[in-house]
Parts: C-alpha cells; sequence; structure tokens
C-alpha cells in the first residue's frame, strides 16, 4: 500500500472510529436486548423505571388483575397521584373526550347519553388514599365508608369541566358507580359539594347487584339505559371495568388510576 492510501485509511479509520462507537451507543439505547447483562440488570433494579412501565401496564389492561401496588412503587405511585403528571394525565383524558363529543350528532330527544364513573372519575380520593398508602394496603371497606360518609371528596378539576362542557354540548349525564344505594344520599351530598349538578340518573348497587363484578353489574345498567332508548355517545372511567362487557359506548375514555383495581 503506497504511504499516501495508508495515511488516508488512518485518518479514516480516526474520524469513522468515533462516529461508529456514539452510533452504536444509540442503538443500545433504543434496542435494549442489546445491552450488556450488567447494564440489563441495572434496568431491572431501577425502580423509576420499574414503575413507570407496571403504570403503563395498568393503564393499558395488561396487567389484568391486581391486589396492591408493587411495594418498590409506593413512593413513584405517591410522587405521580400528588404531582403534575396526574392531573396532565387526567386533563388530557378530558380533552380527548370534548373533541370526540364535539364530533356528535346530538338527536336532542333528551336521549343523548354521557355515563360517568364516580370515584377516580368524577371525584377523587386521593385524601383518603393519602392516608392509606396509596393502594399498597389491603381495601378496607369499613374505612373507606367512612370516607364516603364524609362526603368531602373532591372533583377531580378536568373531569368537572368536562362534565359541564358536556351538558353545554346537550348530554344526559348517567352516573354509574359502584357504591352502594345506602350510600345514595351521602353520594349525592358529595357530588353536589364537589361542584356537579342535574345529572339525568344516578345508579347504584341495589340489592339484586351485590356479588356482581363491576364488568357485569355496569354493562346490565348500560343495557337498561339502551332500552329506555338512549344512545350512549360516551362513557368515562378509571376502571376498564368501568368501560368493558356490553352495552358499550360509541367511545369509551380510561381514566388514569395507579391505586386500585377493580374487576
Ligand atoms: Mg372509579
Amino acid at each position: 500500500m503506497a504511504s499516501g492510501q495508508q495515511a488516508f485509511l488512518i485518518i479514516t479509520i480516526l474520524i469513522i472510529g468515533p462516529i461508529s462507537n456514539v452510533f452504536a451507543q444509540s442503538i443500545f439505547q433504543i434496542y435494549p436486548e442489546n445491552l450488556i447483562s450488567d447494564d440489563r440488570k441495572a434496568l431491572a433494579d431501577d425502580d423509576g423505571l420499574f414503575c413507570d412501565s407496571w403504570r403503563l401496564s395498568v393503564e393499558t389492561n395488561n396487567a389484568g388483575v391486581w391486589y396492591t401496588i408493587p411495594t418498590r412503587c409506593i413512593s413513584q405511585v405517591q410522587d405521580y397521584m400528588t404531582g403534575d403528571k396526574y392531573r396532565s394525565d387526567s386533563k388530557v383524558v378530558a380533552g380527548d373526550s370534548l373533541a370526540f363529543a364535539k364530533t356528535v350528532e346530538i338527536a336532542g330527544d333528551g336521549l343523548d347519553a354521557w355515563v360517568f364513573d364516580i370515584d377516580e372519575t368524577l371525584l377523587t380520593n386521593l385524601p383518603y388514599y393519602a392516608d392509606n398508602g396509596f393502594g399498597s394496603e389491603s381495601f378496607n371497606e369499613t374505612a373507606f365508608d367512612e370516607w364516603v360518609d364524609l362526603a368531602e371528596a373532591p372533583a377531580l378539576p378536568s373531569s368537572l369541566s368536562l362534565y359541564k362542557e358536556l351538558q353545554q354540548l346537550g348530554f344526559k349525564i348517567v352516573l354509574l358507580t359502584g357504591r352502594g344505594e345506602y350510600q345514595r344520599n351521602t353520594t349525592e351530598k358529595n357530588l353536589l359539594f364537589a361542584g356537579y349538578s342535574n345529572w339525568e340518573r344516578l345508579f347504584l348497587r341495589g340489592a339484586s347487584d351485590q356479588g356482581k363484578p363491576a364488568i357485569v353489574y355496569k354493562s346490565e345498567k348500560r343495557s337498561e339505559l339502551i332500552n329506555e332508548g338512549y344512545t350512549i355517545h360516551g362513557s368515562s372511567g378509571d376502571q376498564w371495568s368501568d368501560l368493558l362487557g356490553f352495552a358499550l359506548a360509541q367511545r369509551s375514555f380510561k381514566l388514569p388510576n395507579p391505586m386500585y383495581y377493580i374487576p
């Protein structure tokens, strides 16, 4: 090889070498399966990364049935629920819901319905969960009922705005909650306290609904509405059991809730 060619080759290696190294590193970040084993272990041990991924799994319904949040995620769930991210996520859901609602042709016959769940949808029980481990403790029905009886759960602000905007668009608001019929008065009192009014219907679990999975109970109530002539244009809930099953809304909107799961 001539000395000129050798010099060109050396210069090329000096220039291309670092660039290809940077390129390779960026590929490793995009395709984590290329990580060497120590890096993979670090990824698995990173609570922040794991808990973000766990939350995504919960919100997409990939996680399936779960009972309490992972112990390693308590502080992340606390940070999420009490920080800006929860409010921002909820606001985006409300914005998407309103964008869809504006495309609906309202029949104007008083039968254009939008169904809302209540807990962690219209109202937030964050004050209760903040005192009870943010979902890390097993559900205590007695303690939760005592909190419900106070009737002071605040509104989720983006849901309150959506609720009022839907009413202005001409939707009839139907409330469908897993709370029991015995909690009707305190639930109505709390809704009014939080700023909600003029709902069309409030469904609570009656005697014949006890023991049914939420997904069945809620589907049956939506079915009743449809049999009465209502069109369910939209549905909003923090649980997939609010939104799946049968007699479904035309569009369903899932609000975030990494604190508990209801089948
Ligand atoms: Mg709920």
